[in-house]
């Protein structure tokens, strides 16, 4: 039997409730989803705060009820869009069809001959990394933004502590 696999990448920095909406309209159309963690590379910056591996945790829990089996892999920055599709694909499990709402991911991927569909916005302005960020830093109310799962890792990890070091300058200078 042929399992239809579907691809989504994103950041998540962090994992929010607009990437789990995603996630379940996804998971009627298809039986599995690999999901890239972009710029695996990066963390400790004020838009990267976590690790790939804080990020892998965020979506294992945030995703332990949901009814769809994923694969959640890191995947580095490449700086050769032409053949980003190839790197992808050599790191993942096999997929049939992409999920993205980005130009350049949806023109890389049609380039490819890879079926790509544009999954539905969930009230963009609201759940959105940049804003969630923004909210930690401001010390306004963030955690209603994400899956109750991710709240509890950012709070072990110290996530907001750390965002807010790695925003400040040298206080001696
Ligand atoms: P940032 O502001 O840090 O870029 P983000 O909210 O855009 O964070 P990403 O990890 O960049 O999160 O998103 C991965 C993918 O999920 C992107 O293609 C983005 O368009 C999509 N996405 C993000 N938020 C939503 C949302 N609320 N509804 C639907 N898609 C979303
Ligand atoms: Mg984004």
């Amino acid at each position: 039997m042929h399992l239809k696999r579907a691809f989504y990448i994103g950041r998540f920095q962090p994992f929010h409730k607009g990437h789990e909406s995603v996630i379940t309209s996804i998971s009627k159309e298809v039986d599995e989803l690999v999901i890239g963690i972009g710029s695996a590379q990066r963390s400790h910056e004020i838009s990267n705060p976590f690790t790939a591996g804080e990020r892998t945790m965020m979506i294992r829990h945030a995703l332990e009820d949901a009814d769809i089996q994923h694969y959640a892999l890191p995947i580095d920055d490449l700086q050769q869009n032409a053949v980003w599709v190839s790197y992808v694909t050599s790191r993942t499990p096999p997929f049939d069809i992409v999920y993205s709402n980005n130009p350049l991911i949806i023109q890389l991927f049609e380039e490819a001959g890879v079926e790509v569909k544009q999954p539905p916005i969930y009230i963009r302005d609201k759940y959105s990394g940049t804003e969630i960020r923004r909210r930690m830093l401001e010390n306004e109310e963030w955690h209603h933004l994400v899956p109750r799962a991710v709240a509890d890792v950012i709070e072990e990890i110290g996530g907001v502590k750390r965002l807010k070091n790695v925003s400040g300058t040298d206080c001696m200078e």
